[in-house]
């Protein structure tokens, strides 16, 4: 069989994963090209670390030419458009036919959609403000410290909650916890609403035990310097650590592979697309799940996406056998402060509803 042609659009956890995966399966004369804005992949919960001064980006960063060296195309540039008629890729450098596509464009933090939000409040999400953020917490001695989910969906949804535990942690080590309150609040009736009741107990416990005010159905209307504004109420803080909803990425809005024009729809067993030989895996994917949710936004879902469809790739073209579908099970840890960690784990395939567990905090997880 003459060599095949795959373009991979997106080099973040699932995009590197599925370039890999397909490196490793399949022989050289089938080309694998990564498309890519960024030079460079970089761990997500790297930015919790750097906001606590713990380490820098840049040694949570590697450069994705580093790939080239295992037989993978890098191609630096944006993609503009994917055409699938023509199966066709463009970028704002070239046009680059594809005999299988997967997208993996991820999902953007868009401050766009919450007014006002900006400096002096901080996103959580992007990285140089949360070298940014790293500075005004190194001479923060009092006042009020407001981590807000702003809207949604938004990735790695434990995220916002571990940055105000590890700021707890930061400021009883330096002996200033008196003199400061720390808040988190989510427009979500709960704080994980995919863990089901009882882990989101385990989850605002520790909040609670903590002594961080924890506030759901939070619904922010704007954002006004350090203040939440908030059904006609002010919510005043010295520092606004906030988390915007996200959204697909233009090109893959306007794909024609989406549901309801925004997030791309896939089969969730194979994450194959609506067209032939197109596939889409992670953040940028709505996956929805039996009690009416959406599978949460992660990399480890990701990760785990871009096995089975490099798997089915593989499959279909060296013709072996139909691989396992993909299963929606999936774990990560939730950073506490203090060295601990607990573990989210389960099948979110489940029904009636994901059967998700919360591990008590513990050493072994951190
Ligand atoms: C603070 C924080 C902590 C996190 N912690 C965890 C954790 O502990 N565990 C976990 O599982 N997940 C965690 N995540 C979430 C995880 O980072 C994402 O869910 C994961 O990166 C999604 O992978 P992806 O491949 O779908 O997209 P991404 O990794 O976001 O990759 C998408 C890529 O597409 C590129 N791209 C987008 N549009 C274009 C375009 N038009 N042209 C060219 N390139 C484009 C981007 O540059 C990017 O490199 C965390 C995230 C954050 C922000």
């Amino acid at each position: 069989m003459a060599g095949k042609r795959i373009v991979i659009l997106g080099g973040g956890f699932g995009g590197i994963t599925a370039a890999l995966e397909l490196r490793r399966a399949l022989a050289a004369d089938h080309q694998i090209t990564l498309v890519d804005r960024r030079g460079t992949f970089m761990m997500g919960l790297r930015k919790l670390w750097v906001l606590i001064g713990r380490g820098t980006r840049q040694e949570g960063t590697r450069s994705l030419d580093s790939l080239k060296a295992r037989g993978i195309q890098v191609h630096r540039a944006a993609v503009t458009a994917i055409d699938a008629r023509t199966r066709t890729v463009r970028t704002d450098t070239a046009s680059i036919p594809f005999d299988y596509l997967i997208v993996a464009l991820g999902a953007e933090p868009r401050t766009d959609l919450i007014p006002g939000f900006g400096p002096p409040a901080f996103n959580l999400y992007d990285p140089d403000d949360a070298e940014r953020v790293a500075g005004r917490i190194r001479t923060f001695r009092e006042g009020r410290i407001l981590v807000a989910v702003l809207g949604v969906p938004y990735k790695c949804p434990p995220a916002p909650y571990e940055a105000a535990m590890m700021l707890d942690d930061l400021f009883r080590k330096l002996g200033l916890r008196d003199g400061v309150e720390i808040h988190a609040s989510t427009p979500q009736p709960m704080s994980l609403p995919v863990v089901g009741a009882a882990g989101c107990a385990q989850v605002e416990g520790q909040l609670a035990g903590k002594g961080i005010r924890f506030t759901p159905n939070r619904k922010v209307m704007k954002v006004n310097g350090n203040s939440l504004v908030s059904d006609g109420t002010t919510i005043p803080a010295d520092l606004l650590i906030g988390v915007p909803p996200h959204r697909p990425p233009a090109v893959a809005r306007e794909s024609g592979l989406t549901m309801r024009g925004e997030w791309i729809s896939v089969d969730p067993a194979t994450l194959r697309a609506s067209i032939d030989g197109i596939f889409a895996i992670g953040d940028v994917v709505e996956i929805p799940l039996a009690n009416g949710m959406a599978l949460p936004k992660a990399g480890v879902f990701a990760e785990e996406q871009a096995k089975v469809v490099a798997a089915q790739i593989t499959g279909e073209i060296t013709g072996r056998p139909e691989p396992a579908p993909y299963r929606g099970h999936g774990y990560c840890f939730i950073e506490m402060g203090s060295g601990q960690a607990s573990m989210v784990q389960g099948d979110f395939f489940a029904t009636p509803a994901p059967a998700v567990q919360v591990t008590p905090p513990s050493a072994e997880a951190y």
